[in-house]
């Protein structure tokens, strides 16, 4: 709009009409899409930021409680890789739904991305109250959810942190509930954490291993220790089993398990494993350089090997490059990683035993395994697991376990090693009943390589 000086010294006002009513639906729009998430139309990150920035002024001004709920779906990526992303959407369109429906009117849903949701708590009468919601959250999960005309059952974990106890701002709320979420699925998922300082330890702790973990293949800190396995007939040392050991600087030597199934879950046990096989070679070419009889050893092998891709090939590569004969190569596989799918581990196993290299089932008796998939299975040796062995000298039924292990195993013309054995009578009991092979403290403990020209050709074994 302007003011205009017109002849005549009379003055008249110019105006523009413009139809902003388009500009505005743009504009609208825009700030839509800055605010909410497209998929789910629930409030994405910025938004609910925002809106807890808020509730946490109107907290403190009032002195109320407020909680935020960190909401992870468990396995949802197996949906994604398995179904497809299409029907990973459409779950996480149902979610939402559900999310809105289980809290109150006034509390706000968030999705942070991917399948991370958010609940903001306002007006709590107690910190407390926000597990009760969490509660109600997880019981909404109990009810199917149908993708594509099928049923389907997904839970969650959730983290809950409290203002003020938790945090008093946003990021420390939002950071402290994430954590606790984290516990939460280490605690095996489905279920509700509330946030607490030790929590921020473990996490930083866990991370620092994490990351130290990746350093040590290339700082060469990672070594093998050794466990001999004893003949129950003649008492000769008849093979070895190599473990694993970390020397982490500043801790010490880390026992595996510590830190094996962080190895399993970031999938670096992998490259690990391919260390520990290739060490078990340098090792008996070692031996035998060195003049001494060289003693089979075994390699611990895990699920999550299994299910690499290549392994066989690693496997045959690491015995062309070493010379190593693979027939003193054993490869210990746990009962239940083969349980998982049998029909791809007969053939996996098919293929590693045609390297050479001999199989054994590790921890055997905790997998519930049955004697069909055993015959179907190309191994040659049985472990009976710990578990069995410590009470079966004293425990009827453990012994009955144990009899009934070694009898099935050599009706099928398997090997049988029990492992575990401290004790004087626990050995009597094996050797009376004819387990092959034993191994444990009674003999020896693990001993590093440099230990190993000294150990006991002959151990003293009596029934
Ligand atoms: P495992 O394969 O069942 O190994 C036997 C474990 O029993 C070893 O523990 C050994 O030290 C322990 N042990 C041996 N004799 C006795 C005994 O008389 N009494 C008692 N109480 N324990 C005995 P370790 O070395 O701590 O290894 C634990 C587990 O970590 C192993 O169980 C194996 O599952 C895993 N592991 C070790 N090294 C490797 C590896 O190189 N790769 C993989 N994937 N897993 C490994
Ligand atoms: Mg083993
Ligand atoms: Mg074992």
């Amino acid at each position: 709009m302007r003011l205009a000086q017109v002849d005549g010294g009379k003055r008249e006002i110019v105006g523009y009409l413009i139809d902003i009513t388009e500009k505005k639906r743009f504009e609208e729009q825009l700030l839509h899409l800055a605010h909410y998430d497209s998929l789910t139309e629930l409030p994405n990150r910025v938004l609910f930021y925002d809106r807890l920035t808020q509730v946490v002024a109107q907290a403190e001004r009032n002195q109320w409680n407020a909680g935020v709920l960190f909401i992870d779906l468990d396995r949802f990526k197996a949906v994604n890789d398995t179904l497809g992303h299409g029907i990973g959407d459409e779950l996480l369109r149902q979610v939402s739904a559900r999310l809105n429906a289980t809290v109150r009117s006034g509390d706000t849903v968030g999705r942070l991305g991917g399948d991370e949701f958010a609940v903001i708590l306002g007006e709590l009468h107690q910190p407390q109250d926000a597990g009760i919601v969490a509660q109600k959250i997880i019981r909404s999960f109990d009810e199917a959810f149908t993708l594509n005309g099928r049923d389907m059952f997904v839970t969650a974990s959730i983290g809950i942190a409290a203002y003020p106890p938790d945090g008093l701002d946003p990021d420390t709320l939002i950071k402290n509930a994430d954590t606790a979420m984290y516990r939460a699925k280490q605690l095996g998922r489905n279920n509700v954490q509330f946030y607490t300082p030790e929590m921020n330890n473990r996490a930083v702790e866990r991370l620092e291993l994490e990351m130290s973990l990746h350093r040590a293949l290339q700082r060469d800190e990672f070594l093998l220790h050794y466990q001999p396995k004893v003949s129950t007939r003649n008492g000769k040392l008849v093979g070895m089993e190599a473990l694993l050991r970390w020397a982490r600087p500043g801790h010490g030597l880390v026992s595996p398990a510590e830190f094996i199934p962080i190895l399993e879950e970031t999938g670096f046990i992998v490259q690990v494993g391919e260390w520990v096989l290739r060490a078990a070679c340098a090792q008996l070419k070692a031996s035998i350089s060195g003049g001494l009889r060289p003693v089979p050893i075994a390699v611990n092998l895990s699920a999550r090997q299994l299910q690499s891709a290549g392994l066989v090939d690693m496997v045959r590569k690491i015995f062309d490059e070493s010379g190593v004969d693979p027939a003193l190569i054993e490869l210990e596989i746990t009962e239940s990683s083969l349980m998982h799918n049998t029909d791809e581990a007969v053939v996996l196993l098919t293929a590693l035993k045609n390297t050479g290299l001999r199989i054994s089932i590790d921890d055997f008796g905790t997998g519930y395994s049955s004697l069909a998939y055993l015959k179907r299975f190309p191994v040659d040796t049985l472990k009976i697991d710990r578990t069995f062995v410590r009470d079966i000298a004293v425990d009827e039924s453990d012994a009955a376990i144990a009899r009934a292990i070694i009898t099935m195993a050599h009706q099928l013309s398997l090997k049988v090693v029990a492992e575990g054995v401290e004790t004087e009578e626990q050995l009597a009991f094996l050797v009376k009943n004819g387990c092959d092979e034993a191994q444990g403290f009674l003999f020896s403990r693990p001993v590093p390589a440099d230990s190993l020209a000294s150990l006991p050709k002959v151990y003293l074994v009596t029934a």
